[in-house]
């Protein structure tokens, strides 16, 4: 079971310095900032999945890239591009997500076929159009239950659209391996799906439209497909992050995943954004008084004073190193950190969550180079070089356990063997 990381060019500046945060004058970003690939002496990936949408953009909808880096990547290819060593396979796919509300995908396979052959993308996924819906009761005949129109018709672009781009990558004798996209609403719409791309050659074929759906509703899609599904044919899930089954999901043919979420709960989550082995803890909020426009409104208006704001950031941030180095107690850290966060979020209260992770200090026992090298930043929710790290050290642990969890299933089915002959 492979896991491909989403790019959304997550790098991090190796010369930023965490006590007066600033970086090095002559960092160039493009040059300097690293991969998560590039930190740690285990790659918490086995590939990197890239989407056009954003190195290009789509109509209105701009890229992540600047319009330099578009033109290296478009120049040198991906794997150059990523300076990804040759064990890491590539993939790149069109960025549905980009054009979900857009009545139809804004690429043609023609343009998909071109990006992933110019750039030496190992693996290519056709264009797709995502349906925003499940009703599993549509497979049953008994209830009266109508499949929205819109569902069919994007089923059908998607399928539409596979079958030219197959039909290119075998004229053009593509090096890449084409993925068909299979979209649906309900375990027999995928089946269908399934069934059309096989037997329009694909024996890659990527589930897209899963990422809502709860794990028994991708099971149970997976089951429906298992009764068509050629003992050759390997399955991608698109954006599904479900550590704990992916050995279920291995049973029904499901050989890769990709996400992004490890990475993105470090920044975006409310509560989950440090993650250990058996739990995750919720980072200290710690927000740049100077970079805060709420605050800023608020000294502006007369209700903060700057002076006090300042202090409190200032205590805050000295007293968490001082915890680390083991200088101060716990009561008195979370004292500072609790003051300062009364200011700048005065509704919330994370005494509880707080407490737990200073007392616990995970990142004194992550072995991950982040941690070792940051100690107690790692744990501070407080601009990108900290948020991006954490988001790093997550894709570290959720690659270890996503490893342990295939070892105990490979044991498990080695056990079984033995008992049978
Ligand atoms: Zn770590």
């Amino acid at each position: 079971m492979k896991f491909f990381f989403s790019d959304s060019q997550d790098t991090v500046d190796p010369t930023f310095d965490f006590k007066t945060e600033t970086r090095a004058e002559w960092r160039v970003r493009q040059r300097d900032d690293l991969y998560p690939h590039e930190i740690f002496g285990v790659t918490p990936y086995d590939g990197i999945l890239v989407s056009k949408a954003m190195v290009d953009g789509n109509g209105s909808n701009g890229g992540r890239y600047s319009l330099a880096q578009r033109q290296r990547f478009w120049r040198t290819g991906v794997r150059s591009f990523f300076r990804l060593g040759t064990s890491l396979e590539t993939m790149g796919d069109c960025g549905a997500f980009s054009y979900i509300r857009e009545e139809n995908p804004p690429l043609k396979p023609d343009e998909a076929v071109n990006f992933y052959e110019t750039c030496n993308f190992d693996l290519g996924i056709s264009v797709d159009h995502i349906i925003l819906g499940f009703k599993p009761e549509t497979d049953s005949d008994k209830e009266n239950c109508e499949v929205p129109k819109e569902w069919r018709r994007r089923q059908e672009i998607t399928l539409e659209l596979a079958r030219e781009f197959a039909r290119l990558c075998r004229s053009r004798k593509v090096r890449f391996i084409p993925l068909g996209v299979a979209q649906g609403w309900s375990p027999l719409s995928y089946t269908h799906a399934v069934d059309c791309l096989q037997s329009m050659g694909y024996q890659h074929i990527a589930l897209g439209g899963m990422v809502p759906l709860k794990t028994q509703s991708i099971l149970q899609c997976l089951e429906a497909i298992a009764n068509i599904r050629r003992s050759d044919t390997k399955l991608h899930l698109l954006g599904v992050t479900r550590c704990e089954h992916v050995t279920q999901f291995q049973r029904y043919g499901v050989v890769s995943f990709d996400s992004t979420s490890p990475l993105q709960q470090a920044f975006k989550d409310d509560k989950d954004n440090y993650y250990t082995m058996d739990r995750t803890y919720t980072a200290l909020r710690v927000p740049q008084a100077e970079g805060n426009p709420q605050l800023q409104a608020r000294i502006r208006s007369g209700e903060l004073q700057q002076e006090q704001v300042r202090r409190l950031e200032d205590n805050c941030l000295r007293t968490l190193e001082e915890y680390d180095q083991g200088k101060i107690s716990l009561e008195i850290v979370l004292e500072n950190v609790l003051a300062y966060e009364r200011i700048h979020h005065p509704k919330g209260d994370h005494t509880k969550a707080y407490r737990e992770v200073l007392q616990d200090r995970p990142w004194v026992n992550c072995p991950c180079e982040v941690c070792r090298n940051i100690g107690i930043q790692v744990i501070l929710f407080r601009g990108t070089e900290r948020n991006k790290r954490r988001g790093f050290h997550n894709l570290a642990i959720f690659y270890a356990q996503l490893q342990k969890e295939l070892a105990s299933s490979a044991l498990e089915t080695e056990r079984l063997n033995k008992v049978r002959t």
